[in-house]
């Protein structure tokens, strides 16, 4: 029986120019392809040696043999991509192995969860972009931010992507799904008092979203994972406020002025209530210990104690 793939074989079959043509082009080919309801159709043979620049069938024909199996797949149509040659083809299109560009930073209106400045300089640091707050001069937030949407979006329109893209992947996280290989994400509540959190922030209980999978770990307040819920973001809607087009250095405001806030109510197992208001009115919600939501409810500000 053969033995498992690593990774390391994986990558050693793209040390050579001539099979990473081979994927540009199939991909390039497939993109051409008249739009249909099937999805795209695999390419035969002869198709893929009319894109590459290989002397000769019998180079495609061995070059392809290494493919299958990883990168692609051999059907009796033809070729087309496996997961692996689907992924590592968009990261190769859209140049994610490049540096970033530079970019000039970017002035922006939020709120610094220390100080409470709300002029803020956004800008990248390598692979994140960070908010900065330059009266304290300590990091309001950073991101992951691809190099293909920094040379994709410039100023207002990046930090629109930028929020969006967080927001939507953070959505994602607070349903379980991991943004990066969708596999399960498993979410601890802790108590900000015994964490090494400076005591200017005014956090009382925040999360830790981590995938068992990729590694992959995501954190905020726990009143955001309840903001980032259904409930919570139909409740802003109707109020006027797209939660989802809200950077997270923007929604530090309803931190810093107690309009957003965190209980727990009970423990073995710990529940907590979030409350979000707004105006007069207020949207409660009942977490379980992997803040989940367990009951919402719309209460009128007179009502709340
Ligand atoms: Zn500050
Ligand atoms: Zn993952």
């Amino acid at each position: 029986m053969a033995s498992e793939q690593t990774a390391a074989d994986m990558f050693a079959l793209l040390s050579d120019e001539s099979r990473v043509g081979i994927l540009r082009a199939v991909a390039v080919a497939q993109y051409e392809q008249a739009p249909s309801n099937a999805g795209v159709a695999p390419l035969s043979f002869s198709e893929i040696y009319e894109r590459v620049e290989i002397e000769n069938t019998s180079k495609l024909s061995y070059h392809l043999g290494e493919l299958v199996g990883t990168y692609l797949q051999k059907t009796g149509d033809g070729y087309a991509f496996t997961h692996a040659g689907e992924q590592i083809v968009r990261f190769i299109l859209a140049k994610n192995f490049r540096r970033p560009v530079d970019i000039d930073s970017i002035e922006t209106e939020g709120t610094c969860l220390y100080c409470g400045e709300t002029r803020l300089e956004a800008g990248l640091d390598d692979q994140y972009f960070m908010v900065r707050c330059p009266s304290c001069d300590r990091p309001v937030t950073g991101y992951i931010v691809t190099p293909a949407q920094a040379r994709a979006h410039s100023g207002a329109a990046l930090l629109e992507s930028l929020k969006r893209k967080q927001a939507t992947e953070f959505g994602l996280v607070q349903d379980g799904i991991c943004p990066e290989c969708a596999g399960e994400i498993r979410t601890d509540v802790l108590d900000a008092s015994d964490q090494s959190l400076s005591a200017e922030v005014p956090v009382s209980y925040f999360t830790i979203d981590e995938c068992e999978a990729c590694l992959r770990r995501y954190s905020g307040p726990l009143t955001y994972s309840a903001a980032f819920r259904t409930p919570s973001i139909a409740f802003y809607w109707d109020r006027g406020v797209d939660i989802m087009g809200t950077g997270w250095w923007e929604l530090h405001s309803y931190l810093r002025d107690g309009r957003w806030t965190a209980e727990r109510i009970a423990t073995n197992p710990a529940a907590y209530r979030v409350e979000l208001r707004h105006e007069d009115a207020v949207l409660r919600l009942y977490l379980d210990d992997d803040a989940r939501p367990t009951r919402t409810e719309r209460v009128r500000g007179r009502n709340v104690d």
